[in-house]
């Protein structure tokens, strides 16, 4: 196969949802159409159980199984898809954030009785922000949920998005008698003891003729053909140019659980979603189809063994092909680096390869020396743009509690850093170092395991910040800059790239401070032009 149809067979996505609706249930129903798995029930569920005794030691369980729940893929209809996997759990959502600039398109899934829910929202946003093309799968038809033009309604208003279905349902919950496939126009009839099994459904093809009243009886039959007008009548039909701008998304309705509407979403998706796609850098714009590598780290994984202290790294290539054993640049530090055992991932298994193409993920092994963000290239000084930072919600000092460790502590604290567990920001009046996280649990996770892998101690203190904002001078030079810098010195610090970032203490001081100084730009992410 050539190397321009590898690429062209690659589909790089990630599922996104709100927890609960039905992520992992449709990854696997997914996975089983690809042969990758068996069975239902053996994609291990990665998502932070409520039930949980502790938190951070469901987080070290969690943590045990997303390495190889990181990037599924297998292989359907010849093409080669990849799912990055994607943490629910609001407290990882910046994960989420990050693996969002690995992926090409995007597949939501909305449970049909809640409708748009707030992680759907934050995630939808991203993916806004960035065209990126999204798929929306309406789950759990077979439960009683919200009227289906209301919940079209929903993602339109709550998501900001422009829809238009590709399929219609027949009835709901109880009375949920099939799937028309606006897209295929056909008819899928849903029988309730056809649980698990793929393909036990049945096609159906004309519309208007009666024999849709003798299948679905004629009051079904009567609402269906309305349905149809009505969306005919509402909503553009689909145009797959807007959909891969981001501007129109279509819609899905289903069952995952029952495996119903799966095959159709699926067959769907591997015709309309993009192939890998160009990137920007902040030199250029990269195209998958130059012959040079170019790649960048997305996602680090330590190892769960503390004795082992090496990490994977998850690099997206996003040119060229990465191959074992040649040597390709780390931008960052200038240096040559040769991969004896870059892995590759097939279902739930990770494997050594010998050559892999854009859109794929490889999963270096590494002693330290990558960051999330980082470039690999074949020796152009290239830097992959689209990996910001996110302001913390909670921020607290961290303190050594054990002096004689101080040196494991400052490791440990850096390493954490760079594997985006949490940001770490030093005030610039006292040298204080600040950790700032998305959410409260991830102060457990990194006191659990910086003594568990660094054999350090840390307490914290509360420090009361409202939001940290990255900080743009107009003109570093002119007085106003010069006099936000001195009278805000207390609040201010550098972040670990040694950006200056303003902590406000509440909205109201942050208000001021911006009316206060204009030209001083204050962003709610690191990366701004
Ligand atoms: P995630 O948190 O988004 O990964 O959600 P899961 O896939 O774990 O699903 C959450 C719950 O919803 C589980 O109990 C699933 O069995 C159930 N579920 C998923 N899909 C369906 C569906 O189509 N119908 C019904 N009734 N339940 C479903």
């Amino acid at each position: 196969m050539s190397f321009k149809e590898q690429i062209q067979r690659r589909r790089t996505f990630g599922i996104i949802s709100h927890p609960d609706a039905g992520k992992t249930t449709l990854t696997e129903k997914l996975l089983l159409f690809g042969g990758a798995i068996q069975e239902a029930g053996a994609v291990k569920n990665n998502k932070i159980k409520k039930t949980a005794t502790s938190d951070f030691m469901e987080i070290e369980r969690q943590r045990g199984i997303s390495v190889a729940t990181s990037v599924l893929a297998f292989i359907y209809k010849d093409k080669k898809i990849n799912i990055l996997d994607t943490p629910g759990h609001k407290d990882f959502a910046e994960d989420t954030f990050r693996t969002l600039t690995a992926v090409d398109s995007v597949i939501v899934v909305v449970d049909v009785a809640k409708g748009v829910e707030e992680q759907t929202e934050k995630l939808v946003q991203v993916c806004r922000m960035r065209n990126i093309p999204m798929i929306v799968f309406i789950n759990k038809l077979d439960r009683e949920g919200k009227d289906a033009f209301d919940l079209l309604d929903d993602l339109e208003q709550k998501l900001g998005l422009s829809v238009t279905p590709l399929s219609f349902p027949i009835g709901m919950g109880y009375d949920f008698k099939g799937i028309y496939n606006i897209y295929e126009k056909n008819i899928n009839l849903f029988s309730g003891d056809s649980k698990k099994n793929i393909e036990e459904t049945i096609a159906f093809d004309s519309l208007e003729s009666t024999e849709l009243e003798s299948i679905i009886g004629n009051k079904a039959a009567e609402e269906l053909r309305d349905n149809l007008d009505l969306v005919n009548g509402v909503y553009p039909p689909f145009d797959k140019e807007s959909y891969l701008k981001g501007q129109q998304q279509p819609v899905f309705f289903g069952s995952a659980l029952n495996n119903f509407g799966v095959r159709e979403l699926l067959d769907c998706f591997i015709e309309i979603a993009p192939s890998p796609r160009a990137k920007k850098a902040e030199e250029r714009l990269v195209e998958a189809n130059e012959k040079e590598m170019s790649g960048f780290v997305f996602k680090i994984h330590a190892n769960m063994d503390p004795k082992h202290r090496d990490r994977l790294a998850f690099i997206k290539i996003v040119s060229g092909t990465f191959e074992r054993n040649k040597p390709y640049l780390h931008v960052r530090n200038g240096k040559k680096m040769k991969f004896s055992s870059p892995n590759a991932f097939f279902a739930e298994k990770k494997e050594i390869v010998d050559i892999s193409y854009p859109g794929d993920i490889v999963g270096l092994h590494d002693t330290g020396n990558f960051k999330i963000g980082d470039t690999l290239t074949e020796g152009e000084a290239l830097h992959y743009k689209g990996i910001p930072s996110f302001s913390p919600e909670h921020f607290r000092y961290i303190n050594n509690a054990d002096p004689m460790k101080s040196k494991q502590l400052y490791k440990g604290i850096d390493q954490l850093m760079d594997e985006g567990v949490a940001q770490l920001f030093t005030l610039e009046l006292n040298g204080r170092r600040v950790i700032g996280t998305v959410g409260a649990l991830q102060f457990e996770v990194i006191q659990y395991r910086l003594e568990h892998e660094y054999g350090a101690k840390c307490t914290y203190e509360n420090f009361p910040v409202y939001k940290a904002c990255w900080v743009q001078a107009e003109d570093p030079k002119n007085d106003e800059y010069k006099e936000f810098k001195r009278v805000k010195q207390k609040f201010l610090a550098k972040d670990k790239r040694g950006q200056l970032v303003f902590l406000a203490d509440s909205q109201f001081s942050l208000q001021m401070t911006q009316q206060k100084y204009p030209s001083v730009k204050l962003h709610f992410v690191s990366e701004f032009d």
